[in-house]
């Protein structure tokens, strides 16, 4: 059975629950399909100790403020999810969780959405997936050889499950550095820290609230033709978060160069030195999760969807939503996501009526 709504957004994380927000303030007729059973996106997977890089009145969603976490400035990944989930029932958002999509075609004047348990027809798609999903490993020489555990940023928990063990983290974005000092912190693991280029810190008093702004700013420069200002990255790539700044502080982190190779019982780099490993973490980041669009045929070159702000070039009834800064600046943080939904939505509303 094919079901008809004027709407589907297909993700339940903190874009798609922003993107339901507008669209109910808008008075459309929606669904949001979201792969996950339970509400929280990838909140709900992230590892146990991890924080916020921004104080909870800095991380809310439209219309209600994140309430702060007693005993803590930067609330954790569970605050989070309490917060997600309280707010698809507080605004009474029409989430069907465990549902997975699959493909969305063209169907002459609608878009066809297939997902694992049925099929929705719509005048627009958000598709707002994130990119937790995709977790994105760098071709390395010596990968298949290396014999202990391999694991990525997804499959990290606590520095428990690495006691008296010998970890390598490979990564010098702000999740490296966050599970190498986790790691560092737990004094029981011994830490080598790999990146690619020296780490960048932001200066200890730049958070959350400073790259949306900055963000912001950059958007506005390139939308007025202005030169580029270079937004974030131009200001360090790490949020010196109060754990990172400890295990910096007490001397636990000892940034080393890329590694050239792995072997099989650890790594090696140019200069023929080698360190054992037990195991790996690939902190490397993510891609966006965009496989269900594939039948639209709109990935450019290098597997891009070109946009003009949210909306897909080559399909004006499709919207992308918090993927990063090409659909909005800060779209992919908790506090930037809000301002592109509803700029997307109403362009949405403006084709509908
Ligand atoms: P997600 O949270 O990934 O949600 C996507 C949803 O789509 C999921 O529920 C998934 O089940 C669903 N889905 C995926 N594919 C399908 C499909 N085919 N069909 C149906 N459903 C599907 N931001 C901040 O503002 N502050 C921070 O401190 C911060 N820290 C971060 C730390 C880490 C380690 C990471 C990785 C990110 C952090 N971010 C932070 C960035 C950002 O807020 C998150 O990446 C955010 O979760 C993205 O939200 P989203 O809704 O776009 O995607």
């Amino acid at each position: 059975m094919t079901d008809t709504v004027q709407v589907v957004v297909i993700g339940g994380g903190q874009a798609g629950l922003a993107a339901g927000y507008h669209l109910r303030r808008q008075g459309l007729d929606f669904v949001i399909l979201d792969a996950d059973p339970a509400p929280g996106g990838s909140w709900q997977h992230m590892w146990d100790s991890l924080h916020l890089f921004s104080p909870a009145e800095h991380s809310s969603l439209p219309g209600r403020l994140m309430p702060t976490q007693p005993g803590e400035t930067y609330p954790g990944a569970g605050h989070v999810v309490d917060y997600l989930a309280d707010y698809e029932k507080r605004y009474d958002l029409p989430v069907q969780h465990g549902t997975r999509v699959e493909a969305v075609r063209r169907d002459g004047d609608w878009l066809l959405v297939e997902a694992d348990v049925g099929a929705w027809r719509a005048w627009a798609v958000i598709s707002a997936t994130g990119s937790w999903s995709r977790p994105f490993l760098p071709a390395v020489p010596g990968r298949s050889s290396f014999t202990g555990r391999q694991l990525h940023t997804v499959n990290y928990r606590s520095p428990a499950d690495f006691a008296g063990q010998r970890v390598v983290v490979v990564g010098g974005g702000n999740s490296g550095a966050q599970i190498a000092a986790d790691l560092a912190l737990n004094g029981q693991v011994d830490v080598t820290w790999v990146t690619q280029r020296p780490p960048r810190f932001l200066p200890d008093d730049i958070d959350g609230r400073a790259l949306f702004d900055v963000a912001t700013a950059r958007r506005r420069a390139l939308d007025a033709g202005r030169s580029d200002t270079g937004g974030v990255a131009s200001l360090g790539d790490i949020v010196a978060v109060p754990p990172l700044r400890a295990a910096r502080d007490g001397g636990l982190l000892h940034p080393k160069p890329m590694f050239a190779q792995l072997t099989a019982d650890g790594v090696r780099w140019a200069d023929g030195s080698h360190a054992a490993a037990d195991a790996v973490i690939w902190c490397t980041g993510f891609r966006p999760v965009l496989s269900h669009l594939a039948p639209l045929n709109l990935r450019g070159p290098r597997g891009h969807i070109a946009t003009d702000g949210t909306r897909a070039l080559g399909e004006p009834r499709l919207h992308l939503l918090g993927y990063g800064d090409w659909t909005g600046p800060a779209s992919a943080t908790l506090i930037g996501v809000g301002r592109t939904a509803r700029d997307g939505v109403r362009e949405i509303a403006g084709l509908l009526t």
